[in-house]
């Protein structure tokens, strides 16, 4: 087996197709090789390799020799050798998965700097500072990777070597009055590293390793390491990434960005990644190197005026302090767009002039800016509707429906700050300052904003479980950017003026303390900080175009219908700007909780004669006729599902000793009679007793009554010609004879109205498949039924014995062992419940080929159930209204994959 993959001059051995084998970064560096852009030779050291030495500890046989036939290579292109103390050649060691894991894991740079070495290099370079400088964070960093976290060292909070290091530099500089780091001179840096190596010796019990090889072993066995790392760890769980992908290992040829007033490095994004523009946007530093800029210790500079704020205006773009070398990095940047028809991250570093480029991977971005690029790039002619449609994640859809700071609220509010507009939107949440306390007060159900100087990987949980991050320094392209930028987040960075006390946990703004738990409000597309709770307000989804356009386009690929689960006009209405047609679930119960029904739903609950529970439950249907007229109306001429009174009776019985009396006064009948009915209607399992169609038996007025307010409201609105095509849904079917006996009441009570008003309309009885009895023998009940609606809440529940109320009790402990590999009420459990689904349509389909089918649980708006419903054939899917995008996209998505 092959495992070292080179790439350097044009050639190399990989290509960006092999992500699984060489990560993300490897297979992107190998594919930008054969593309002629300047790339740094190097090489990569596979996934597979990465599994076997965790899992074995040691090495195969043969890696020694391939990793020496790859340097040789690499030291013939470079004209340099490694370890040779006239000419040394230096090279960085990075980790690289599949999928990106920013800052997740290790580097080291600046490998192959020994006592040997360093002389050539400074005879060389003529630059004494520039390579003690790169020795000392050779020093810092191998020591931290490889010395201390690879060996499982594990020191007291703020007694890392790195701290310990960073301690003695920060000593040296207040000694010698200077504030920054390049302020030390090179006889300042040598004696620094000689402190340093003297430190390591100490604290960790053994030298600094003097030997290029055995400094390039153990970087790569660290970084390989580091995929079992804390930090890493916790991420994959986050994201759900399998932890036997591995890392590949990069070990590529230095170059230098902090050589001098001629160098720089920068990132960058091939169009914006907050609003999705086509423009270049990114950041720079002159004589620095990457981690200076990734890491926000220095602010950065804006690559060009397209990336220029207000605030960063005076500073120069790299378009004019390096011009030519900034159009050959715009040259690249279309070059990379057009071959990987993607927006592109891009890391770069010039070095004495030269342009060397360091990473390239599709870019992460907001919502909103996923859905602009798709569009945009389908309108270029650079992707397919049908890849743009791809291009955006439901999730995504999802975040551009979320909630903003409101503007009027705005205006009043205290404006304590302003940052770097990271992740837009608003985020409203009770101030704390460290990620463990984020976590814990978010379990408590508490809504947190994370507020940091920089974040750093290790904060990952943290900034998962707060609904805003704020940080003191940074640049747009900082840690916590782009952390809260791939989750959609609202982040404001680089926000100086917060003087945190992390000791205290307080921040100091101009002359305002903030405390732990103080309320504060992020609006993250502007970067502004108000002091307090402000309001905050729904997106408006028809001013956003490429949303319309994304929209316009899934209608014309999906299939499936999408209907929306609603019970009031406005919902319908709402609905329908969402691009519902029709709706796929009315709850009618949810309307006998007026309180101008309610008693008359009281009244024909307490009754005992049935003449006077008929009485009591016709006073609702001049309300419920008017309930189904205006749903109708809003929906019209899409089809809408009305279903029958489903839950037991007792729900609209809890009542308060207060409640009671006055109940009882009111129906004139004595308290204890009052208290007996109510008993008698209590239930061990309400959720499986007298509910569904098992109340329209019951009490046939009941059914009858509902069904006459249907029809008379569908009679009145075809005389004022209105078009509309009521369903009538019969809940909790369980044999077919459950179903004959209500839908014959149904057609009798069609048929009266029809007779009484003159008006033919035309109407569908069908039922909920919610029970597996149901599913079983949906060929019986098919014989009579015009349609199906899968209820998957009850399905799950009755399948599962899981009561859908009292999950919460043990769910926690089936996802953690892994028991459950998600909740089942939320996503469909395709092997178990998705059977009797599957079941139920074959089995109907078979007595009834024109059978309409339909899913109403809370399923219908999940896109991992909506491309199930979609495989099985189903005609719908109905889900809330505010689902109805995210339902649209994934019922397109389905078709295409
Ligand atoms: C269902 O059971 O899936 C359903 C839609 O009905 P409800 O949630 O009202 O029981
Ligand atoms: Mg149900």
């Amino acid at each position: 087996m092959k495992y070292v993959y080179f790439f350097g001059d044009g050639k190399a051995d990989g290509k960006a197709d092999d992500k699984n084998m060489l990560g993300g970064k490897g297979a992107n560096l190998a594919e930008m090789t054969s593309l002629k852009i300047p790339v740094p030779p190097g090489f990569t050291l596979t996934t597979n390799l990465c599994m076997d030495y965790l899992n074995d500890g040691v090495y195969p046989d043969e890696l020694e020799n391939e990793v020496q036939n790859a340097i040789e290579k690499v030291e013939s292109i470079m004209d340099q050798k490694f370890g040779d103390p006239e000419n040394p050649l230096l090279v960085s060691i990075r980790s690289g998965a599949r999928q990106s894991m920013p800052g997740m894991m290790e580097t080291v740079l600046n490998v192959g700097l020994t006592d040997k070495t360093i002389p050539g290099l400074i005879k060389k370079t003529d630059n004494p500072r520039f390579v003690y400088d790169a020795y000392r964070r050779l020093i810092t960093m191998y020591s931290d990777v490889v010395m201390e976290k690879s060996e499982g060292v594990d020191p007291e909070p703020g007694q890392g070597i790195r701290e310990q290091l960073e301690e003695i530099m920060d000593h040296m500089k207040r000694e010698r009055g200077v504030i920054d780091d390049t302020e030390l001179s090179a006889d300042d840096l040598k004696e620094l590293c000689s402190q340093f190596k003297k430190k390591v010796n100490e604290t960790l019990g053994s030298e600094f390793p003097d030997d290029p090889s055995l400094q390039l072993w153990g970087g790569i066995s660290a970084v390989f390491k580091s995929w079992s790392g804390k930090r890493a760890v916790n991420y994959r769980r986050i994201e759900n990434i399998p932890n036997e992908w591995g890392t590949a290992v990069n070990v590529q040829t230095m170059v230098f960005g902090n050589m001098g007033e001629n160098s720089a490095t920068g990132v960058a994004f091939t169009r914006n990644p907050a609003t999705g523009e086509n423009v270049f946007y990114g950041e720079w530093l002159i004589n620095a190197q990457g981690e200076d800029v990734v890491a926000g210790i220095r602010t950065p500079y804006p690559l060009n005026s397209s990336t220029k704020t207000a605030e960063t205006n005076e500073l120069p773009g790299l378009d004019q302090s390096m011009p030519e070398v900034y159009n050959q990095l715009d040259s690249i940047r279309l070059k990379l767009e057009n071959h990987y028809r993607d927006m592109q991250d891009i890391e770069f570093t010039i070095q004495n002039g030269k342009l060397w480029m360091l990473q390239t991977r599709v870019g992460k971005r907001n919502g909103g800016a996923a859905i602009r690029i798709a569009c945009e790039m389908q309108s270029e002619n650079l992707i397919s509707s049908d890849e743009a449609i791809l291009r955006v994640s439901p999730d995504q859809l999802d975040e551009i429906m979320h909630s903003m700071v409101d503007p009027s609220s705005e205006k009043e509010a205290e404006l304590l700050a302003k940052g770097l507009p990271a992740g837009p939107g608003g985020g409203v949440g009770q101030v704390v300052f460290s990620a463990d306390t984020a976590e814990e007060w978010a379990k408590k159900g508490l809504d947190v904003i994370l507020v940091r100087n920089e974040t750093s990987p290790e904060d990952v949980h943290g900034m998962h479980a707060a609904k805003a991050i704020l940080t003191a320094k940074g640049g747009m392209t900082s840690h916590a950017a782009l952390v809260a930028r791939g989750w959609g987040k609202c982040c404001i960075v680089g926000c100086s003026i917060l003087q945190i006390n992390y000791t205290d946990n307080q921040m100091l703004i101009n002359d305002e303390i903030i405390k732990e738990g103080d309320w504060l409000t992020l609006n993250g597309s502007t970067g502004k900080v108000y002091k307090g709770q402000l309001s905050l307000i729904e997106p408006d989804l028809s001013s956003n175009k490429y949303y319309g356009i994304l929209m316009e386009m899934t209608n014309s690929v999906k299939r499936l219908g999408i209907r929306a689960n609603a019970e009031s006009p406005n919902d319908a209405k709402q609905a329908r700007e969402f691009g519902a047609k029709g709706i796929g679930l009315c709850r009618t119960e949810h309307m006998f909780f007026d309180p101008e029904r309610i008693l008359a739903v009281r009244e024909m609950i307490i009754a005992t004669e049935v003449s006077k529970r008929r009485e009591a439950i016709m006073k609702l249907l001049p309300f419920q006729r008017e309930d189904f007229k205006g749903i109708l109306e809003a929906m019209s001429p899409y089809p809408v599902t009305i279903r029958l009174l489903d839950p037991p009776l007792h729900e609209f019985m809890t009542l308060n000793d207060e409640q009671k009396n006055e109940l009882a006064k009111e129906l004139s009948i004595s308290l204890d009679a009052l208290e007996n009915r109510i008993r008698g209607l209590e239930e061990l399992n309400p959720m499986l007793g007298h509910r569904g169609c098992r109340l329209g038996i019951a009490y046939p007025e009941i059914t009858e009554m509902q069904s006459r307010a249907i029809f008379e409201a569908t009679a009145e609105l075809i005389k004022e010609n209105v078009e509309v095509a009521p369903e009538v849904m019969i809940p909790l079917v369980g044999t077919y004879k459950e179903y004959e006996h209500q839908e014959a009441l149904v057609r009798k009570i069609a048929e009266e109205v029809r007779s009484e008003s003159g008006e033919n309309f035309s109407y569908l009885v069908g039922t909920m498949i919610e029970l597996p009895r149901a599913a079983l023998t949906a060929n019986e009940i098919a014989d009579k039924a015009e349609f199906f609606s899968f209820g998957t809440n009850d399905l799950t529940q009755t399948t599962y014995g899981f009561s859908r109320d009292d999950i919460g009790g043990f769910l926690p402990e089936y996802l953690e062992r892994g028991i459950l590999e998600h909740d089942p009420f939320q996503s469909l459990d395709q092997t178990g419940v998705g059977q009797l689904v599957q079941m139920g349509v074959e089995k109907g389909r078979e007595v009834r080929s024109d059978l309409k089918i339909g899913i109403c649980g809370e399923h219908g708006g999940d896109p991992e159930s909506i491309s199930f419903c979609n495989r099985i054939g189903l005609d719908y899917v109905s889900c809330s209204p505010f689902r109805v995008p995210i339902a649209r996209l994934s019922a397109a998505q389905a078709e295409l994959k």
